[in-house]
């Protein structure tokens, strides 16, 4: 099921990627996406907000493509010498969150069988009103707080929210990703950097941060940060 989630946030497969970074990139200003242009006369590809002129016509959002990707290719390969770190982590992580949801069921479970027990009592005070063992006041008045009690029970079950599932990266395909990024062709490379980054923001240059620091301007969103792309997916 984790599975599926995970798939959902991804782009659609373009199957006519021109680059590898086809329909990844995003403005970080109005989130929409970026348009590639190929700028005469060194035919040097580079990545715009099309949209900057009605939307954002103070700010302009370009990158150009070779840095992009090379900063691409950087995180990918810091994600992989943090793998060891970034592993231990989850698994701590991953520790607690399985504690707390065991925890979960054990409250579940007491308070579904307090559930039936109110269950048990309302038919047999059913029967015993039937039998006419007890007055209509005295029965509406046991029902009530019977019912009363259930409302109670249900409500603390619906608060019990099992946290979600800690994500990762899928370590094993950034680190083939990366021994074999120069002989993928562009499709299979752009289908790659797709499935770990849905999405890649580009924010606005700023005056400290030139060519040389992209990451300052670059978030590669990671398909197992579920909250962040859901975040920047709500930009648009
Ligand atoms: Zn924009």
């Amino acid at each position: 099921m984790e599975k599926r989630d995970a798939q959902s946030q991804r782009p659609s497969r373009s199957r006519s990627a021109r680059y590898s970074l086809s329909a990844l990139l995003f403005c970080g200003e109005c989130g929409r996406r970026l348009q590639a242009k190929v700028m005469r006369p060194a035919r040097t590809l580079q990545w715009f907000c099309f949209w900057a002129k009605t939307i954002h016509p103070e700010v302009s959002v370009q990158v150009s493509d070779r840095l992009a990707t090379r900063h691409v290719r950087a995180v990918i390969n810091d994600l992989v010498r943090g793998r060891e770190a970034a592993m231990n982590a989850a698994a701590e992580r991953e520790f607690y969150r399985a504690a707390s949801v065991a925890t979960d069921q054990d409250v579940r479970g007491s308070l579904e069988r307090e559930f039936d027990r109110f269950s048990r009592k309302l038919s047999r005070l059913y029967d015993m009103r039937t039998d006419d063992e007890i007055g209509e006041d005295d029965y509406r008045e046991k029902r009530a707080e019977y019912i009363a009690e259930q409302t109670r029970i249900k409500a603390e079950l619906d608060s019990l929210r099992p946290p979600a599932p800690i994500e990762v990266p899928d370590f094993e395909a950034l680190t083939d990703l990366d021994s074999v990024w120069d002989q993928l062709p562009t499709q299979v490379l752009r289908d790659a950097i797709g499935a770990l980054f849905p999405r890649i923001v580009v924010s606005r240059r700023t005056e400290s941060s030139s060519n040389a620091s992209a990451s300052d301007r670059i978030e590669c969103v990671g398909a197992w940060d579920v909250a962040r792309l859901e975040e920047v997916s709500q930009l648009a």
